[in-house]
């Protein structure tokens, strides 16, 4: 079997080779891929990249990603137990929201990604990397409850929280995502039974 790790270098080498979104690539200093467990059970997607990781070529390692470790803490998990990315692989300029055509361009490696790591559960933080599994949805409705969603031939559980950027300094909506990333691995032992 080929190697989990050499099949994700491949869809890096691909978003090199195809030139997915040029006017990111060449303001940006890193393609941020990925980081953490490829065997992991929780894979975590997030909007974009920002300075941090666009400097250091790791997704979630500033402010947000400090947060976003301390919630997987307060689950009972650590950072090197999930696997964390982005639906957009450069950090678009100025921190702007990624455009629909960025996040077209890198759906196909988003699921290139899952379908490699194939993890229990895939977490989507905030409304950009929830929007092509659960189109239409409103978070404030959603966020927390898990449904399987199909795309293609794969079939994905999808549990949708709000961005820890969002929630950080909002004392309501971050209580909430604490209280959701807690749920995590409850939904994980229910889908084990
Ligand atoms: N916010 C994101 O959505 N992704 C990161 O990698 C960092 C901050």
């Amino acid at each position: 079997m080929i190697q989990k790790h050499t099949l994700l270098e491949q869809i890096r080498a691909d978003i090199l080779s195809q030139g997915i979104c040029p006017d990111l690539a060449k303001q940006a200093k890193n393609l941020v891929m990925g980081d953490g467990n490829e065997d992991a059970q929780i894979v975590i997607i997030g909007e974009a990249p920002g300075k941090n990781e666009d400097e250091q070529g790791k997704p979630f390692i500033g402010a947000s990603g400090k947060f976003l470790t301390e919630m997987l803490l307060q689950s009972g998990l650590r950072r090197e137990d999930v696997y964390i990315t982005n639906i957009v692989k450069y950090r678009p300029p100025k921190n702007r929201d990624p455009s629909e055509s960025e996040k077209k361009a890198f759906w196909p490696f988003l699921l290139r990604q899952l379908e490699v790591i194939n993890p229990t559960i895939v977490v989507t933080l905030g409304r950009h990397s929830m929007e092509y599994f659960i189109p239409e949805a409103k978070i404030s409705d959603v966020h927390g409850d898990m449904r399987v969603v199909k795309v293609g031939d794969n079939q994905f559980n999808i549990v949708p929280l709000y961005h820890p950027a969002a929630a950080i300094y909002n004392r309501k909506l971050r209580q909430t995502l604490i209280d959701d990333f807690k749920e995590l691995p409850k939904i994980i032992k229910k889908l084990e039974k």
